[in-house]
């Protein structure tokens, strides 16, 4: 028997790895302007890639502000739509939107589709746009131009939509509903800055999710390490220009129509709702650092904040999960250690 023992451990390591990687699958594709890739363990993980990628090409059918036939497009084409004519799904994410922002006072707002388009950030092009524009712009935007009565939605003065703050949010959120109904024992995808991590991975160690450097430098400060949930980052490195050292970039401050100045690189949002995430990363950008710790401690938000000034701030559910690799550039904040 002894002398069967080595080979019959190897065949089983060997039999064990072939069977982790033929249950594994990697997908990569661009869908809702952007890069998405995931990972998925398990007996579906083929068919799941190939599910993710048609269920979001349908949610970018519907969300899209520049695909004429969506939702969204005839909304702020006709600047009235029945529900009756919308897919439930936008009837549902609109509901949300709105009742979002809310709640974050306006920093997260679905209707500021004029000043998006004006400062054109990401796009060819992109601006600095002059005072008068701006103002006219700003007056046309807001949340309370867009009304939801019983039968329809209906914007006002011309005001546009811009899901791109929560759509993807919302779609993590499909997504996982997807992959929940799927064989698998674990999964992990990424729409841009939106992370979800499903289940367990095959070596039972915890995800872990990179949060990135705002400097660029390298590709992570450090990580968190989490289950079950959506990880969502809004940075000022994402989509901008700089130009005479100032940097514009793609997140605007509601009240003045400008890109927020908050002293924030990066907020990043941990929770199980993918949509209130995405949604509450930009808004917490928005707010800064302080309102913002203030405002998750109030609503019960899990986050981690970026300063201008490599300072780490993280909420109290952060502080065990959270490992900060970048040590020379960054800093956490006094009292996070
Ligand atoms: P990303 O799209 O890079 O993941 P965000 O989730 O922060 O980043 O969304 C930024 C996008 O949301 C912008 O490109 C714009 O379309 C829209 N947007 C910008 N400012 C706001 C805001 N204050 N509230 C809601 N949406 C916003
Ligand atoms: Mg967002």
């Amino acid at each position: 028997m002894r002398k069967w023992g080595f080979p019959a451990a190897l065949l089983l390591c060997l039999l064990v790895s072939c069977q982790t990687e033929s249950a594994v699958t990697e997908a990569s594709f661009t869908a809702m302007d952007t890069v998405v890739t995931g990972r998925f363990y398990g007996a579906e993980a083929e068919e799941a890639s190939a599910a993710i990628e048609q269920e979001l090409e349908e949610l970018e059918g519907i969300w899209s502000k520049t695909i004429p036939e969506s939702d969204v497009a005839r909304l702020n084409a006709e600047q009235e739509l029945p529900k009756d004519d919308m897919d439930d799904r936008t009837v549902a994410l609109l509901e949300r939107a709105l009742t979002l922002s809310g709640e974050s006072g306006g920093c997260f707002d679905p209707v500021l589709g004029r000043l998006v388009s004006l400062w054109g950030i990401g796009t060819e092009d992109e601006q600095i746009p002059g005072q008068e524009e701006l103002q006219q712009a700003l007056a046309q935007s807001g949340a309370g131009k867009l009304q939801e009565t019983e039968e329809d939605f209906r914007l006002q003065d011309g005001a546009q939509v811009d899901l791109g703050g929560i759509a993807k949010g919302a779609a993590t959120d499909a997504l996982r509903q997807v992959l929940d109904g799927m064989e698998l024992d674990g999964y992990q995808f990424s729409l841009g800055g939106n992370v979800y991590v499903g289940g367990k991975k095959p070596d039972g160690t915890p995800w872990r999710i990179g949060i990135n450097d705002p400097e660029g430098e390298s590709a992570y400060i450090g990580y968190l390490e989490a289950a079950d949930c959506a990880v969502v980052t809004s940075g000022d490195y994402e989509r901008y220009f700089i130009l005479d050292g100032v940097r514009y970039h793609h997140i605007l401050d509601p009240a003045d129509g400008n890109p927020a100045r908050s002293g924030l690189r990066s907020v990043t949002v941990v929770s199980a709702d993918g949509t209130l995430a995405d949604a509450m990363s930009t808004a917490l950008f928005v707010m800064g650092a302080e309102r913002g710790l203030e405002y998750c401690a109030q609503h019960g938000l899990e986050a981690l904040f970026i300063t201008e000034e490599n300072e780490v701030l993280l909420t109290g559910g952060l502080r065990e999960s959270f490992t900060l690799t970048e040590t020379e550039r960054f800093q956490l904040s006094e009292g996070m250690e």
